[in-house]
């Protein structure tokens, strides 16, 4: 199956198709139209149309039309789990429950605009005003832009275009090169429902050219990001007077304190370091350990790890397959190796099979190694020991990101310190960082973003606020 441009309602195959290789096994595992900035000018003219449309339909209509997606997508779970898996090499299990994930942010995405409101205002709650009737309401935005990366090829198309798509919203989707059947088969569930909006959703395909000539474009009011700080900079310097959701990247940390319970902490920690291989933005890169407990942790995480099936992601019980390139194995490697040779030594040895790189668990790390400092994206997870939680908090804080940190403790005040002293868009008490449910506010401070996701944040991302007054 191709995976063809959708100019709105219209499907458009074309002989010119990419191919994505299956990064596990090397076959082609889809082929998608290769579009250009025509393709994308063409999707934001009929954008623009569909938005007035749009606006004008009922949210029950829009509510119905979500629910409606959410039980296709229940009935085609097994079929695009495997594509997911196919595309990214996310191990069978893990794609299911992306695409169950993927079912409950829809649904909840519509639940919520039916209880989503506007407030009244005092206008004479001061001197200066006087008795009126002022409220406001939300407003549709206009045209959305979509742009979405390969870790979560499913669920992160959802987190945007359910919440534009039920405020009222045009919206064009440039999914990841990576995984762009996965974006067509979930497209084709909004377009062909019964209640779809004629043209309200179009997807195009490919990467900077594209997606610089959606962010540059006047026609979008919005433009939803989540993906690399680089390409956020990008867009951020690009897009000119628009409202940008930027989701970027991470460099998680936890803290075990003595208290902790430690075979909990050691069995959270090696997921959180190496679900998804490590292709989390809150996946768990840095852990700082109380003296006290650092060898014992540190024999304990390593037999956890032990535990974790890695190989074929098509295997039922596979915990890890492979990363989603030969670029990014050859990076992680060539992290590893300059880590240890300044140093640093490895408690799991390194090793790498193809694409699949096994978990590795770094000690005797120092701050400016690349496998510290910088966004790891990869099966990678530093121990570093430390005298108490005030020695690991500057360092868990001295990061150009901010996304989610945790702590494992059972100490009141540390658990108060953590949340109240760690510089983050999330903290997570006695489980890893990479922990997000869809129903909470989730994205990051510093370099880790502007703005929230969650089907309730994004509906106020994606809508406008209309104030009125009744004299
Ligand atoms: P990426 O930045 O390489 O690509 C993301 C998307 O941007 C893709 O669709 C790509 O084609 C597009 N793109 C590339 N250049 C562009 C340009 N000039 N203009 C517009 N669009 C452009 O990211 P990736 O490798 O797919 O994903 C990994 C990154 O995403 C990591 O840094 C990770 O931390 C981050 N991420 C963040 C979150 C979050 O919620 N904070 C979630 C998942 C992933």
């Amino acid at each position: 199956m191709v995976a063809n441009i959708y100019f709105g309602s219209s499907e458009q195959s074309r002989e010119s198709v990419g191919k994505r290789v299956n990064p596990y096994n090397g076959e082609v595992a889809s082929e998608f139209v290769t579009c250009n900035a025509d393709d994308a000018k063409k999707a934001l003219n009929i954008a623009l149309l569909a938005s007035k449309e749009a606006s004008k339909t009922t949210i029950a209509q829009r509510c119905s039309w979500l629910l409606d997606v959410a039980s296709k997508l229940a009935q085609n779970k097994e079929d695009i789990a495997k594509t997911i898996t196919d595309e990214v090499g996310k191990p069978i299990t893990y794609s299911r429950i992306e695409v169950e994930r993927c079912i409950e942010t829809v649904t909840l995405a519509a639940e919520t605009m039916r209880t989503m409101h506007g407030e009244t205002v005092n206008t004479d709650a001061f001197a200066s005003g006087k008795k009126t009737i002022s409220f406001f309401s939300r407003v549709p935005c206009g045209v959305v832009v979509a742009i979405t990366p390969f870790n979560f090829p499913l669920n992160l198309i959802a987190h945007k275009i359910a919440p534009a798509l039920v405020a009222g919203n045009a919206v064009i989707l440039k999914p990841t090169p990576e995984a762009p059947l996965t974006a067509y088969k979930f497209a084709k569930l909004f377009i062909e429902s019964e209640f779809a909006i004629k043209d309200a959703l179009s997807v195009v395909y490919g990467d900077a050219d594209v997606g610089g000539t959606l962010v540059t474009s006047e026609i979008p009011r919005v433009i939803s990001f989540t993906g690399s700080v680089g390409v956020g900079e990008i867009i951020t310097k690009s897009a000119g007077i628009k409202k940008v959701s930027l989701e970027l990247g991470g460099n998680a940390a936890t803290f075990i304190d003595k208290s902790a319970n430690l075979d909990l902490a050691a069995q959270r920690c090696a997921i959180g370091a190496f679900v998804n291989s490590g292709q989390v933005c809150i996946s768990l890169q840095r852990i700082y350990v109380h003296k006290d407990i650092y060898s014992e942790f540190a024999l304990k995480i390593a037999e956890a790890t032990k535990k974790l099936v890695v190989g074929s992601p098509y295997e039922e019980d596979t915990f890890m397959g492979p990363l989603v390139n030969d670029e990014a194995a050859k990076r992680a490697m060539e992290w590893v190796q300059s880590a240890i040779k300044e140093g640093a030594t490895p408690i799991l040895e390194p090793r790498v099979e193809g694409r699949v790189f096994y978990p590795c668990v770094m000690a005797d790390v120092k701050e400016d190694m690349a496998i510290v400092c910088q966004e790891v994206f990869a099966p990678i997870v530093s121990l570093i020991e430390v005298k108490d939680f005030d020695e690991a908090l500057p360092m868990m804080n001295n990061s150009p990101y901010g996304l989610q940190f945790s702590i494992f403790t059972n100490d009141l005040n540390l658990t108060k310190r953590a949340i109240n002293e760690l510089d983050a868009g999330g903290i997570v008490i006695n489980d890893m960082p990479t922990l997000r449910f869809d129903i909470q506010p989730y994205g990051g401070v510093k370099l880790s973003g502007v703005g929230r996701e969650g089907p309730r944040f994004a509906i106020e991302e994606m809508s406008e606020i209309k104030s009125v007054i009744i004299c």
